[in-house]
């Protein structure tokens, strides 16, 4: 369904964004009469759970598994389809600023990517919903008309309007929300006191190298964690270890790099730290063939992950006491806008970026229903 096509009477969700937050707010929408668009800035969906491929691999070069340890996660999992669904079996290890390896917890366990990679997550949930998805399409400002029976509309980069819509959704990392936020046309004491929450949440930068080596090595683990957050390597992990993603006889590692490191060296092409890289890792596994891989490729998340919530947060574990950050988000909902992420859960990982989409999307269908 386009937005031209839509029956006039029907509530317009226009939504910025086709991550996990922006995709769990249209699944949720699903069964409402609401009609939901979702304009994307890049040309896939699920945002930071991204996958590629090259040379007949394929990574998840993001966000690299799903956990489904809560059993709204492992039932929407299962909804979603078994076929093509990869649990990770082997267990992540931690290692510490001198690089020894010990042994997980255990505690890492029901990971999930898929065959084809983690950004099934959105398609089989976009799947399931008639959202119109606009890729490629970069929301460039938000109006606002308070005349209009629909208030909102968003104009992309290219200069073409979408909307108008009942409710808006942002689902941006918080400082592109922020920006989007503080260049809106909207006249509103709401619209500052937003900006200023929103631009409060500071995020961790991560360069993730991939590197790949025309042999295969067994380990006891898939992924290696830095928990003391001493090593310039945050994060090693085995693509060879999820179903259909290497094939056999070869290795992908993706090596997300330390916030320091990564900040450092955050716009020096890949040809002038992959050698550093692949050093470290070398030393880290104790295997000098690890200096010298065939191919290499990179990915930089300036905004990576949140270190915390937005203080005004309408759902999740961080809803403000106070009357004050309450009467905020309400008074914002009111005006039919809504924010969506993991930095409004407050928490850096796919399914709590997904269930803070996902309810907030049900708040806006009570609503606009
Ligand atoms: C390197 C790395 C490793 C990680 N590892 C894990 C992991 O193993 N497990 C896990 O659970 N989580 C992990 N995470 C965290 C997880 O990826 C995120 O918490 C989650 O994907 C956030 O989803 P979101 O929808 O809130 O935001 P995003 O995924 O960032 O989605 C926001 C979307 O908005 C789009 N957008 C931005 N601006 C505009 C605009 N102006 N117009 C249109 N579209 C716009 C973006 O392109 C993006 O698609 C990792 C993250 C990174 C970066």
């Amino acid at each position: 369904m386009t937005e031209r096509d839509a029956p006039s009477g029907s509530p317009r969700v226009g939504i910025v964004g086709a991550g996990a937050a922006g995709v769990g707010a249209a699944y949720a929408l699903r069964e409402t009469d609401a009609d939901v668009t979702i304009l994307e800035k890049s040309g896939g969906v699920c945002g930071r759970a991204a996958t590629r491929r090259k040379h007949g691999c394929r990574y998840d070069h993001g966000a690299n598994y799903v956990n489904a340890t809560d059993d709204r996660t492992a039932e929407l999992l299962e909804d979603l389809g078994r076929a093509g669904l990869a649990e990770i079996d082997e267990p992540v290890w931690t290692f510490d600023a001198e690089g020894t390896i010990t042994a997980g917890d255990g505690r890492d366990s029901k990971k999930y990517t898929w065959t084809e990679g983690i950004t099934q997550l959105a398609k089989r949930l976009l799947d399931r919903t008639d959202a119109t998805v606009h890729r490629r399409t970069r929301v460039a400002e938000i109006r606002r008309d308070d005349a209009g029976r629909r208030p909102w509309a968003l104009v992309d980069a290219d200069g073409v309007s979408h909307g108008p819509f009942d409710a808006l959704l942002l689902t941006p990392p918080a400082p592109q929300t922020a920006a989007l936020l503080r260049a809106a046309a909207w006249d509103d004491h709401r619209r500052e006191a937003l900006v200023d929450a929103v631009e409060s949440v500071s995020y961790r930068t991560i360069r993730t190298i991939i590197l790949h080596y025309p042999f295969g090595e067994s380990y006891p683990w898939y992924g290696l964690v830095n928990p003391d957050r001493e090593h310039a390597i945050g994060w090693l992990s085995r693509e060879e270890c999820k179903p259909g993603h290497v094939p056999d006889g070869e290795s992908v590692l993706v090596v997300q790099m330390s916030p320091e490191w990564s900040t450092k060296r955050y716009d020096d092409p890949l040809s002038a730290v992959v050698d550093d890289v692949a050093d470290r890792v070398a030393t880290l596994l104790d295997d000098e063939r690890y200096r010298d891989p065939d191919w290499a490729d990179d990915q930089g998340w300036r905004y990576a992950l949140p270190d915390d919530a937005v203080e005004t947060a309408p759902f999740g574990g961080s809803v403000g006491e106070s009357a004050e950050e309450r009467s905020l988000v309400e008074d914002v909902a009111d005006a039919g806008l809504y924010v969506a992420g993991d930095w409004v859960a407050g928490e850096g990982r796919v399914p709590a970026a997904l269930w803070n989409g996902y309810e907030t999307g049900e708040w806006i269908g009570e609503r606009v229903g």
